[in-house]
């Protein structure tokens, strides 16, 4: 990773950083209505591993990059873990990804949202103001947004979100409010000092009228994640309940013919936090609890070499060097 943007990260760090100090009690991050998933089924980390050593699945996967964009590196990766050092504050170029599954008999689904159409333009956006400008959205970069992808690709049947922070919600602007979606449990009741901020324009994103269903994480028998629902029933998508970046921060296991993708969202969003098993830094609201999520994703994965890993907002070089990444 370069380390060569001298500019100081004032911007949302700061605000985190305000967050973390201030004796406000803080706000809600949405008033947007919930109601437990009618989809998915407790299952096991045990299944997942099952799932994964067989050879083949039935899901169609697909990765989409939206968008280009540069954000706060001390938000990405704890710049105080020991294996940080010499890593400097800056912006760390970025991507902002989408994922398609289709599963033959259920239809096909999105994990997180993309990018409306409407943030191709500045005056259009809907994110202004001190959000914007905290944001940086001065350095988004549309490549595909959601509405056109729909339009070529056809509807689909649901969207599951890894969590409810504003660039993995901003794709629901495009998404017709028929569809559900899915996400975390705790997302929107989280209280935070930031979320006076951010709480009119996540609501804004996901719309009013919207109901959000969250997984019905019941704990896991093995004590591997924090729970792990069978999205289908059928073996085929698992959403494993990885708290600490947000409450209710939810990672996806999806198997297709080729073998199994780990979507792990914004537990790694970086190649160099995964690789080093550093975890993010001060966009999370628990960092020791994003400690364990990483290292349980990581030895999951470690665990499964044929399992292709999808970062939060970067590219994942399976064939790189990996650090070790102890057990929580
Ligand atoms: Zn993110």
């Amino acid at each position: 990773m370069t380390s060569n943007t001298t500019r100081t990260s004032l911007k949302l760090s700061s605000l985190f950083a305000l967050a973390a100090l201030s004796l406000t009690p803080g706000c809600s991050l949405s008033s947007v209505g919930v109601k437990p998933s009618p989809l998915g089924e407790a299952s096991s980390t045990e299944r997942v591993i099952e799932a994964v050593r067989q050879p083949a699945g039935v899901v169609r996967f697909e990765r989409v990059e939206a968008a280009d964009w540069a954000v706060d590196r001390a938000g990405l990766i704890n710049l105080d873990h020991p294996r940080a050092e010499g890593l400097e504050e800056g912006l760390e170029p970025i991507v902002i990804p989408f994922y398609v599954i289709e599963h033959p008999a259920h239809g096909r689904f999105l994990i997180d949202s993309g990018v409306a159409a409407s943030f191709r333009d500045p005056e259009t956006a809907p994110v202004s103001g001190l959000v914007a400008s905290e944001m940086n959205m001065d350095r988004l970069v549309v490549r595909q947004d959601t509405r056109t992808w729909l339009a070529d690709a056809g509807p689909v049947k649901g969207v599951f979100l890894t969590h409810l922070h504003l660039d993995h919600i901003m794709g629901l602007p495009d998404v017709p409010l028929d569809v559900p979606v899915y996400t975390g449990p705790g997302e929107t009741s989280a209280t935070s000092f930031i979320n006076l901020f951010v709480r009119g324009v996540t609501d804004d994103l996901v719309h009013r009228d919207r109901v959000l269903y969250e997984w019905d994480f019941a704990p896991d028998p093995q004590r591997r994640f924090e729970g792990v629902v069978d999205v289908f029933g059928d073996g085929s998508v698992f959403a494993l309940h990885t708290p600490g970046h947000t409450p209710g921060h939810t990672s996806y296991l999806v198997r297709t013919a080729e073998g199994a993708h780990l979507v792990v969202g914004d537990a790694s969003h970086t190649e160099w936090g995964w690789t080093r098993c550093v975890e993010p830094g001060q966009f999370s609201s628990d960092i020791p609890e994003s400690v364990v999520s990483l290292r349980r994703l990581r030895g999951l994965a470690d665990a499964s070499p044929a399992v292709t890993v999808h970062l939060g907002h970067q590219h994942h070089d399976a064939g790189g060097d990996h650090q070790d990444c102890p057990a929580p």
